[in-house]
């Protein structure tokens, strides 16, 4: 680190890392956290992003946006699975990022490129371009460990330090790419402390129109306040929502939809007292930073392995089994809201709040591990 001040100081040319974010608001995320953690550290940074789902360069000032094509069409964006999108997005986006970088490289030296791990491309323009990569792994480490062999990647030096949670650790401006719908703060405002059950499955997660119909009734029946995102695109065929009849009148003193919220304030907001998830691990960490205890809906990928996670080993949350059926939605958030076993899970949640804190507290293991990284970074 001192190095790179006396580079800034001497008016030596500062590292320059060139940033690649995987173009999903999870993956969005935490990417922008660790870029400006590093630009603190004194990196300069290029951020190559696509078209689809850019983000806002006003809330960087300090960083380069070099925009790259990425061919996708607005109607694959509202029909098309999000899987067949990452396999696009790879085969779209190789060329445009190598001239982009090609074009850089003249202008000066990149020190590294930093990448999501599923822009699994990056790999050949990276070797053709001979200049080393770093992964960043948005998922959780158990996660990894499950689809890769941990120890072998260790044993090839592929895998050292993961350095969250970057939710608290790296706080900066807002990332989201949807507009966030504050309105729904001055409402939490009127409920009692840890009365509302925050429902959001995040941003790709999607549902047929049965499911939602449960989620009401579940909701409604539980007699507990709740705010609900419900996500443009979030329904299969249906662009505009419509509840079951009968369910507005039954909960408008206690109930409040937004398309978007933001959900790091609202899960640090006094009257949330529990968060139903889609357990994608950015909201699973940002309950646990909260101290928010969950009711698990996993729905693909990791988040399977994250609700086990908080359901059955930290037990900091109660995972529904069947799917989305609305006696057993009822039954899980008096359970988490009101039953005795409520208050167990909500101290247990507590506790692993505390000890994510002492992660990112000077010497603690993710404090190293950042200091780690920039080393890595500078050793290449
Ligand atoms: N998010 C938000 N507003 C919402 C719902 C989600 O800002 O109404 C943010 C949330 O804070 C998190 C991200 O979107 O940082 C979702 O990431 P996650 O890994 O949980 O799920 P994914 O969207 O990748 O499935």
């Amino acid at each position: 680190m001192e190095v790179l001040r006396d580079m800034q100081i001497q008016g030596t040319k500062v590292p320059h890392l060139v940033i690649l974010p995987l173009p999903f608001q999870g993956h969005i995320n935490p990417m922008l956290q660790l870029a400006t953690l590093l630009q603190s550290k004194g990196f300069s940074i290029t951020l190559i992003h696509t078209h689809f789902n850019s983000p806002n360069p006003s809330n960087y000032p300090n960083f380069n946006f070099e925009p790259i094509p990425d061919g996708l069409s607005d109607s694959q964006l509202w029909t098309e699975d999000p899987v067949k999108i990452l396999y696009f997005l790879n085969d779209t986006c190789q060329a445009p990022f190598h001239d982009r970088l090609s074009r850089l490289l003249s202008d000066g030296p990149v020190t590294c490129i930093i990448t999501d791990e599923i822009f699994y491309f990056t790999k050949a323009v990276a070797d053709q371009l001979k200049l080393p990569r770093i992964l960043l792994n948005t998922g959780s480490a158990t996660y990894a460990t499950t689809t890769a062999s941990l120890k072998l990647l260790q044993q090839n030096g592929l895998l050292s330090i993961t350095v969250g949670p970057l939710c608290k650790f790296s706080p900066g401006s807002s990332n989201s790419l949807l507009t966030q719908d504050y309105s729904c703060m001055a409402w939490l405002d009127k409920q009692a402390p840890q009365t509302v059950i925050y429902v959001s499955f995040g941003s790709t997660a999607s549902f047929d129109k049965r499911n939602v119909v449960e989620i009401a009734w579940g909701l409604a029946n539980s007699d507990q306040p709740f705010l609900w995102v419900i996500r443009r695109g979030s329904i299969h065929g249906h662009d505009q929502v419509e509840l079951p009849e009968g369910f507005e009148e039954k909960t408008r003193e206690r109930g409040q939809i937004v398309n978007w919220a933001p959900q790091q304030k609202v899960l640090a907001h006094p009257s949330v007292g529990g968060f139903w998830t889609h357990n994608g691990w950015n909201s699973t960490l940002e309950s646990i930073c909260e101290g928010v205890p969950m009711i698990c809906s996993p729905y693909l990928w990791d988040q399977n392995l994250n609700a086990r996670y908080v359901s059955h080993v930290w037990r900091v949350g109660i995972q529904l089994e069947n799917g989305f059926d609305r006696s057993e939605i009822e039954w899980a958030i008096r359970r988490l809201m009101v039953e005795i076993e409520g208050k167990d899970i909500r101290e247990r949640v507590r506790d692993l709040k505390e000890n994510a804190m002492h992660c990112i507290e000077k010497g603690g293991s993710s404090y190293e591990s950042l200091d780690g990284l920039v080393d890595i970074i500078m050793s290449l």
